[in-house]
């Protein structure tokens, strides 16, 4: 167990410099914030940090400069947004590390904010470089982790920090955001109420076999929808046409299916189409009947109302990775079919949890995300803890002693 902001007494904050890695990667258009859904999820550990008194200094990455200053990246216009959702004072420091970074924190009263400029524009972000971490160490009393979304990264702001303050007496903590993330996903995997029904889909079988592997021992059943699925259909010889398929890990689906025997759900139907094209006419088949040139970008309709059953009879559903090309809203329907099927389930008592970029994004927009008990911000660190790895930036924490646990 590790040590949350709830385990750290308030007056113990009041007048410390408080470091928070926050994940402030919105989308940005026209140099505004397009999108502050992010920004809002940190707001209750930026609030609690600046009630308690401390000077709270928010480091966050935004987009993939490359370790170079990128205008077009800085977080200075989402410092403005911060600082109109916070009632205190916040400032935007441009610079990443070094003695302008040391006079914005040493000029902060308790209960202001300083937001430093992004974290990536310095090359030692992603190479967790231990002097960027000490740098940053020199003036943080403490540490706040609350970018769940990075939490999978060893990166400086992640990794590095939260151990260069632990070393210097200081206490690392998980944020509000964070420890909510990790109990919601935590107690879904380690003590699932039964039966547990995870959903699983997307584009690449590669990026989650090892999720699968993890998953196949606990769940009562596994529904497989995507691209995913395809690869399947090739190792059980089906024609796939010219659906998007891995060739080179059809052993591993037929060693999947071996290890899972009747808990493996796969499609038995699909919507096909000539091409991958908003304007190309979709077809509803049987998967036995897939034509050598279509392409396979959704699940059907018999399998939507399949895993509908499924989903009605759970009591714990994990979802990651939508059923088809659920940008296109003519292969969206299996999507939103699995989405308000899994809100249907969490209106029924399940605990639902949904991970992963465009599932989440799949589920807000159908409009039942705030029915799903958990719509999780982080794809790669909650398939992370999905596949049972360790997330280095969890990792890095001060743990709660045992006495302290209840
Ligand atoms: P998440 O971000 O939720 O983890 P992934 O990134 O793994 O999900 O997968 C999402 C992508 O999978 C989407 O871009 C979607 O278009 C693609 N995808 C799903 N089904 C298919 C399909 N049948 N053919 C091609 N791409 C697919
Ligand atoms: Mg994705």
């Amino acid at each position: 167990m590790k040590k949350t902001l709830g385990d750290l007494p308030a007056d113990a904050l009041a007048g410390t410099v408080v470091a928070v890695r926050a994940d402030l990667n919105v989308p940005l258009s026209d140099g505004e914030v397009a999108d502050a859904t992010r920004i809002e999820r940190t707001v209750p550990t930026l609030r609690h940090l600046t009630e308690a008194g401390a000077k709270v200094v928010v480091l966050s990455h935004l987009g993939r400069p490359g370790g170079r200053v990128r205008p077009k990246l800085t977080l200075e216009p989402v410092a403005r947004r911060v600082g109109r959702m916070v009632d205190a004072e916040v400032r935007f420091c441009a610079h990443t590390r070094g003695p302008r970074v040391h006079e914005a924190v040493s000029d902060l009263q308790p209960g202001m904010v300083a937001v430093l400029e992004n974290t990536r524009f310095d090359p030692g972000e992603t190479a967790n470089d231990p002097s960027l971490a000490r740098d940053w160490a020199a003036w943080a009393d403490h540490f706040v982790l609350d970018a769940f979304g990075t939490s999978h990264r060893a990166h400086a702001s992640t990794a590095g920090l939260p151990r260069a303050v632990r070393r210097n007496g200081g206490e690392a903590v998980a944020g509000f955001l964070v420890a909510r993330e990790l109990a919601a996903l935590g107690d879904a995997l380690t003590e699932p109420r039964r039966p547990f029904v995870a959903v699983i889909g997307g584009a690449k079988i590669s990026g989650k076999i090892d999720v699968i592997d993890a998953l196949l021992p606990r769940v009562d059943a596994l529904l497989v929808g995507g691209a995913m699925a395809n690869t399947f259909f090739l190792a059980m010889g089906m024609e796939t046409g010219t659906s998007l398929v891995e060739p080179d890990r059809t052993a591993a689906a037929r060693r999947l299916m071996v290890a899972a025997g009747a808990r493996l759900v796969l499609p038995v139907d699909c919507a096909v189409a000539a091409s991958i094209d908003p304007r190309a006419e979709v077809r509803f088949v049987d998967r036995g009947d897939i034509a050598a040139d279509e392409v396979i970008g959704d699940i059907g309709p018999v399998t939507v109302e399949m895993f509908r059953s499924h989903l009605r009879e759970a009591a714990t559903v994990v979802w990651n990775g939508p059923m088809g090309v659920c940008e296109l809203a003519s292969l969206a329907e299996g999507t939103r079919g699995v989405a308000h099927a899994a809100a249907e389930a969490a209106d029924g008592g399940a605990t639902v949890i949904v991970g992963g970029g465009d599932s989440a994004a799949a589920v807000r927009a159908t409009g039942v995300a705030a029915r799903i008990s958990d719509v999780s911000t982080g794809g790669g660190a909650s398939l992370a803890l999905l596949a049972g790895r360790e997330l280095p930036g969890v990792d890095a924490l001060s743990d709660l002693e045992a006495r302290e646990q209840g």
